[in-house]
């Protein structure tokens, strides 16, 4: 089981207030405040813990536990290696323990990311407020002014596509004729519902690779559940989609969303003390990959046509900091004929999208997220290729907002360009 905020007093005390993490903090950057400092939530910690501030009671503290991305960039620049986010996840959980989800919280966790059906139902609504007028009328009756922070992040959501993933399945899946490897794919809530066309390109893109895919019915990874410290729903997840994945006799378990692979990989810490599923929780840990991992992994076809355009990459954090993916996605885009690939400065900087943090803190993120911007901006990129559904929503909002010429684009997307620019050159050739 993983250690409670209270078990953790070892961990807090090795934060020695150096201030290596100030350079790397996007929230500290944003606000110039020491509170919002992987330093200063430490040291709110360590007073909580040694009884001079009650974590729990105090609105101020919890703002401060509640503004951090847990993006990892402090635990990564840490000399005395303070896990920052881990302690501030544990700190969440003390929080709701005591003082259990404030409704919209609760709901939203448990009511809906909870229940795949309830939640598509959700998305099919969405579509239906996109496409039906009543997006124009809120935008232009001042209706989204009333609503606070979710208002203001209504622009975030992508044009909703009319079938989930799953609906177009039985159309998708084709077994290859002599497969050479067998995998698990796990479809994220964000890439099923909102995001199906990068679920759509990665089966492609792996069906094209000679990898025969199978899709367990899985639920949410949980990962919004452990951000929230909602422990036990995570962990009901948690055994859920072990259930779901044990069923089969895969290779691996890819997913295209890098969120959902750290996601699955918590299981093994979460539910280590479990007889029945430890085990199960650390095999599926050995083998989740991120897509472009595994396929550099055991090697992709590179006969594709071309996809002529300046790119570059935005690292998500749980991919380069979660699961240290860095090069493959780099090493897939390198390798398409036509495109010219830029590094972008401060690529690993988090974009601000943090799961739903671009709702619940809409103007911060927005801060955080002009800094990505105008990073890409002097790339003079077309795509703004990443790896994380969340961070894909977040970075299109950007180029909307600051009317950038770009596209944010997932990885598994350009791949599966390259190889149906392929099939038409060798028909034009035909012809
Ligand atoms: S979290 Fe690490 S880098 Fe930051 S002040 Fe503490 S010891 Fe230094
Ligand atoms: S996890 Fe990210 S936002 Fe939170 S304290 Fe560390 S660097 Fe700052």
């Amino acid at each position: 089981m993983v250690k409670t905020f209270r078990e953790r007093e070892e961990d807090i005390v090795r934060c020695n207030r150096c201030g290596f993490c100030e350079e790397v903090c996007p929230t500290y950057k944003a606000t110039g405040e020491e509170f919002s400092l992987a330093r200063g939530r430490n040291r709110l910690m360590r007073q909580s813990m040694e009884g001079k501030l009650d974590l729990t009671r105090e609105p101020e503290i919890n703002q401060h536990i509640y503004s951090c991305l847990l993006c990892g960039a402090c635990v990564a620049a840490c000399p005395s290696s303070v896990i920052t986010d881990t302690l501030v996840k544990a700190a969440r959980a003390e929080i709701t323990r005591a003082n259990g989800q404030p409704f919209p919280i609760r709901m939203a966790l448990r009511g809906v990311l909870a229940n795949q059906r309830r939640l598509t139902l959700g998305a099919k609504a969405l579509r239906f407020y996109q496409r039906s007028g009543a997006r124009w009328l809120a935008r232009h009756t001042g209706f989204l002014n009333l609503m606070g922070s979710l208002g203001k992040a209504e622009g975030l959501l992508p044009a909703i596509p009319e079938k989930t993933l799953r609906d177009r399945l039985p159309q998708l899946l084709k077994k290859p004729l002599k497969p050479r490897h067998k995998v698990a794919y796990f479809a994220g809530c964000m890439i099923n519902n909102f995001f199906s066309a990068v679920g759509e390109a990665t089966l492609r893109v792996y069906q094209e690779n000679n990898i025969e895919v199978v899709v367990p019915t899985s639920n949410c990874c949980g990962i919004p559940h452990e951000a929230y410290g909602d422990t036990e729903m995570h962990i009901k997840l948690a055994k859920e989609n072990l259930d779901a994945f044990s069923r089969y006799e895969v290779e691996a378990v890819v997913t295209d969303c890098a969120s959902c692979a750290h996601g699955l990989h918590s299981y093994a810490e979460l539910l280590q003390d479990d007889p029945h599923y430890g085990p199960l929780a650390a095999e599926l840990a050995a083998k989740v990959k991120d897509a472009s991992q595994y396929l550099v992994e055991v090697g992709y076809k590179k006969e594709m046509g071309p996809v002529n355009a300046t790119v570059t990459y935005h690292d998500p954090c749980h991919a380069v900091r979660g699961l240290k993916v860095k090069e493959q996605p780099r090493e897939i885009l390198k390798s398409i004929p036509g495109v010219k690939f830029v590094e972008m400065n401060e690529a690993d900087w988090c974009c601000g999208g943090a799961g739903s943090y671009n709702v619940t803190h809409y103007d911060l993120s927005r801060k955080i997220l002009a800094r990505k911007m105008a990073n890409f901006e002097k790339t003079g990129a077309e795509y703004l290729a990443t790896s994380c559904p969340a961070c894909l929503m977040q970075l299109a909002h950007g180029l909307d907002v600051h009317h950038l010429p770009g596209r944010a684009i997932h990885v598994m997307q350009l791949l599966d360009q390259a190889y149906q620019n392929r099939v038409v050159r060798n028909k034009a050739k035909a012809g």
